[in-house]
């Protein structure tokens, strides 16, 4: 005998068994009993909801020897007639593949006659909305003046499609998607019967990804099923599904929190090899940021399904991210799963959403934007007016090749007021090295050097990594890479690409020298020849007080120009 698919076994045959639409069985079994029979319904909502099911309930319902009852028996020959689709009484049409005038016209010619065996002649039409514009006039005319002995039940995914003056010939019903719990449980009602063996865990997993239509659930359990012959588990069900599942998600989200780019990179570039598609990544992140996010707003919330619900993980991974951060999150990952949809290489659409929550502000927030500012308004006035003449006379450190440097972004806007200071570390610390200044135009030319001298090597990937950065410092001891990126930055300072940049440098320099990355917010302007630098102002302390990192800061944020007060 054929395989008839578990949907088809197990489609619900009374009222009773139909999952998840208790409000339309409700109402239909009182018009029933009632006697109130509309000539037609409209029954819609998302595929698998039991649309088509519901209308051959109905149509036993009434056809039933026993009937009109809402509880017909099954076991008639109307009804058998019915559930086999044998039924000279009920017609099933599928508007998807007779769309056009004529296949109306024939049903408008046949549903002059009486019944055979039942009391209705009952038409069922899937897909209604599929119907041409000529087509669905046709159906008015009938829907206008329809025989007593004739119910139709128009079934549509789409009833917005469907024209007002067919909506207003119907009595409607909206079927919802059936919930993950509801799924869930006429699964394993079908598992028991069928005597299959799944995994509780492979069950949910199938209900959470039916998306409410316990028809897509089925067919899954079927494919797992027709698999192999073992236990079902909830592995097996994310590979059929593609799936990217928990512990790469949880992977990913660490590299994230962390704001570590090499990780997330290297997961990206593992799951790809693994097979998986790029969009389905980006969705499952979005919908893992989801439950962060609700599990932030509101940790006790149970009704809501979330991606996962080990407590363990939503704890330690919300607590990672601000709310702000989780939104913002959720935004990048939905645009770049549109977007991958239609890009020529995914792949990079991915890395760009990936690194740019990698990179994501501190800052970012409005709260901390006005913290700063009024740190910064104390600092200005007041008390901190002494501090800065006092600062202005501190000799400068020589800065013939040290490029001022921002602090990592990494670090926190509360202490954005500390940037004079780190920056006065950084560049005392570059002092400890005792360093004998090499003109920039010679820093420019061992760049350039370098660069060629790894081209000509061959170490076409080293090139393109350390390329995305400056040399802004070179002494006998170091030579300092700035990277505005973190991803070519951590990458460069990885021991393999360090120990061939070293040893290139070494060539050109004849010594060896330790290189150094970092970061920095934006590249640094090319190296002047030292001939090009302009001469001092005439007065110094004055170029030392505007010059102040505090009034530098103030600068940027405000904009304008500093004046001098007489
Ligand atoms: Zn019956």
């Amino acid at each position: 005998m054929a395989y008839v698919a578990l949907y088809r076994q197990w489609r619900p045959q009374d009222f009773e068994n139909l999952v998840g639409q208790e409000h339309i069985s409700r109402t239909l079994k009182n018009a029933i009993t009632v006697g109130k029979i509309a000539h037609a319904y409209l029954f819609s909502g998302p595929r698998g909801t039991g649309k088509t099911s519901t209308a051959k309930i109905l149509a036993k319902a009434l056809n039933c020897v026993q009937g009109p009852t809402p509880t017909p028996c099954n076991q008639c020959p109307n009804c058998e007639k019915i559930t086999t689709g044998t039924s000279m009484d009920v017609f099933e049409i599928d508007a998807a593949s007779n769309r056009g005038i004529d296949e109306i016209r024939d049903l408008r010619e046949t549903v002059k006659f009486s019944p055979v065996d039942g009391r209705y002649k009952v038409y069922i039409i899937d897909e209604v909305h599929m119907l041409t514009t000529e087509a669905f006039n046709a159906l008015l005319k009938t829907l206008e003046e329809p025989p007593g002995h004739v119910v139709f039940i128009l079934a549509t995914t789409e009833s917005h499609k469907i024209p007002a003056t067919i909506h207003s010939r119907c009595q409607r019903y909206d079927f919802r998607r059936i919930g993950i719990k509801d799924i869930q449980e006429r699964l394993q009602d079908v598992v028991k019967g069928a005597g299959l063996d799944v995994a509780d865990d492979a069950l949910k997993l199938i209900a959470t990804h039916a998306e409410g239509g316990l028809r897509d659930a089925l067919s899954v359990l079927d494919q797992c099923a027709a698999l192999d012959s073992g236990t079902i588990t909830a592995v097996k069900v994310r590979q059929l599904l593609g799936l990217i599942g928990h512990e790469w998600v949880w992977k990913m989200t660490d590299a994230l929190a962390d704001r570590d780019a090499s990780a997330a990179m290297l997961t990206l570039d593992e799951l790809i090899v693994m097979g998986k598609e790029v969009r389905q990544i980006l969705l499952e992140l979005a919908l893992h940021a989801r439950s962060l996010m609700l599990y932030k707003a509101a940790p006790n919330i149970e009704s809501v399904e979330l991606y996962s619900d080990e407590l363990p993980i939503l704890e330690k991974h919300s607590a990672k991210f601000t709310h702000n951060e989780l939104v913002n999150m959720i935004q990048t990952m939905h645009e770049a799963a549109n977007e991958a949809k239609w890009s020529p290489e995914p792949r990079i659409t991915a890395e760009v959403a990936l690194l740019s929550v990698c990179r994501r502000a501190d800052n970012a927030s409005l709260e901390s934007l006005v913290e700063r500012i009024e740190l910064l308004e104390r600092r200005l006035s007041g008390s901190a007016a002494a501090t800065i003449s006092e600062r202005a006379f501190q000799p400068q450190p020589d800065r013939a090749v040290q490029v001022p440097v921002k602090p990592k972004i990494q670090e926190k806007p509360a202490i954005a007021a500390t940037v004079a200071d780190s920056q006065m570390t950084v560049s005392h610390n570059e002092q400890k090295h005792e360093a004998v200044p090499i003109g920039t135009s010679n820093i420019k030319d061992v760049w350039d050097n370098m660069l060629k001298e790894l081209l000509s090597t061959g170490k076409r990937s080293v090139h393109a990594c350390v390329s995305q950065g400056h040399l802004i410092s070179l002494d006998d001891k170091q030579a300092t890479i700035q990277f505005t990126a973190n991803f070519p930055k951590e990458r460069t300072e990885k021991d393999d690409y360090r120990a061939i940049l070293e040893t290139v440098l070494a060539g050109i320099c004849g010594h060896q020298v330790q290189v150094r990355c970092m970061l920095g917010a934006a590249s640094p302007p090319p190296p002047k020849a030292a001939a090009e630098v302009k001469p001092k102002p005439a007065n110094p302390n004055q170029d030392a007080v505007t010059d102040h990192p505090v009034l530098r800061e103030a600068v940027k944020m405000f904009g304008g120009n500093i004046v001098k007060q007489e």
